[in-house]
């Protein structure tokens, strides 16, 4: 794997590739890379000739300066990691690279940016977000980029954006992957201390109180979210929101008709986490493999099997079946 640091060297490293017409797929990354950032470079490296991984702690989508600055950084650790993965090209620029002297454009998504982490966060974030992946579709031009459902605002942000700008790139949303307890996987998740990781499982355990209730037939938003909440409390937790909106729209339901997102953030002390999953109907059910190992199928009364998982469901044991659903669909997610 090479590591390259300015654009130019990005496009030159890529040249025959592109002379060739191999196709070149794109994982952008703020590093402190971990196993959902991997399961981005696997589909890549399976689905692709040549694999970038993007490494920048992205200065223009932190609305806390305080976030920015604690945010975990090892170049070195992440380099390894990328390489085993099966990348070829890290391209870690400076902030400078990105934003030279003089830089005065932003790309926006208007609409989509101002709910859950918009509202949440300021339009500055998603304009970060927006205009920074932009930049980087636009210097390594992949014909695939990945993102993670984790962020499943971000994908819907980032597809309208390729959508209304038709940028030559197909996006692929993957599910996500998730710690053995349950928890999703963030790069954010080193800073909890021991206490903070245990009262961290707030979240999951929201989204399989409410996935619980939908398999046993509630279709209430109300319902579904006061058990969500409700499930929250024993971790002193509480939602900075929590929301059950149109997957596509992201406007709010007041009730459960076909796939809907559930999406929530929290902060625990210092550290603010989200997490989401895709809600149905029980009979809009795909299934999925059941592994009773893992969180959330255990403590579901309703459990019969993979079909009413609701572990499944949120991607703990089946994550395949969310992104199935996901993947291909006319709304888009993604992070940080
Ligand atoms: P970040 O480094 O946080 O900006 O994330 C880079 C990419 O990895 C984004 O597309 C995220 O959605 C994705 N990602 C982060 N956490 C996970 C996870 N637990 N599972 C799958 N993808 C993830």
């Amino acid at each position: 794997m090479r590591t390259v640091r300015t654009v130019q060297e990005l496009r030159s490293a890529l040249a025959r590739a592109r002379r060739q017409e191999l196709t070149i797929g794109l994982v952008p990354t703020m590093g402190a890379l971990h196993d959902g950032h991997l399961s981005l470079i696997e589909r890549a490296r399976e689905q692709c000739d040549v694999v970038v991984v993007s490494l920048f702690v992205n200065p223009a989508q932190f609305n806390e300066r305080a976030d920015l600055e604690r945010y975990p950084r090892d170049e070195r650790r992440d380099a390894a990691l990328a390489a085993a993965t099966g990348a070829d090209v890290l391209f870690a620029p400076s902030v400078e690279e990105v934003y030279p002297s003089g830089f005065a454009t932003s790309v926006e998504v208007l609409g989509l940016t101002e709910r859950l982490e918009g509202a949440a966060r300021g339009a500055e974030h998603f304009r970060g977000v927006t205009t920074v992946v932009t930049k980087l579709l636009c210097m390594a031009l992949p014909d695939v980029a990945y993102f993670g459902q984790k962020d499943a605002q971000q994908v819907a942000v980032i597809r309208r954006l390729a959508t209304d700008l038709d940028l030559p790139v197909r996006i692929e949303a993957l599910p996500t992957v998730r710690e053995p307890d349950g928890l999703a996987m963030s790069s954010r998740n080193a800073l909890l201390s021991a206490d903070e990781r245990a009262r961290a499982l707030a979240l999951p355990a929201a989204l399989d109180a409410a996935l619980a209730l939908v398999h046993a037939g509630e279709r209430s938003a109300r319902a579904l979210l006061d058990a969500a909440r409700e499930a929250m409390r024993p971790f002193d937790v509480q939602p900075e929101y929590l929301a059950l909106v149109d997957p596509g729209t992201l406007e709010p339901l007041t009730r459960l008709t076909g796939e809907a997102l559930l999406a929530l953030a929290a902060r625990i002390g210092e550290v603010r986490l989200i997490d989401n999953a895709i809600v149905a109907p029980a009979a809009a059910h795909t299934g999925a493999a059941h592994d009773p190992a893992h969180t959330g199928a255990a403590h579901d009364p309703a459990h019969t099997g993979a079909a009413h998982d609701p572990a499944a469901t949120r991607g703990l044991d089946g994550p395949r079946t969310t992104s199935q659903r996901l993947e291909g669909e006319a709304i888009a997610t993604c992070s940080a």
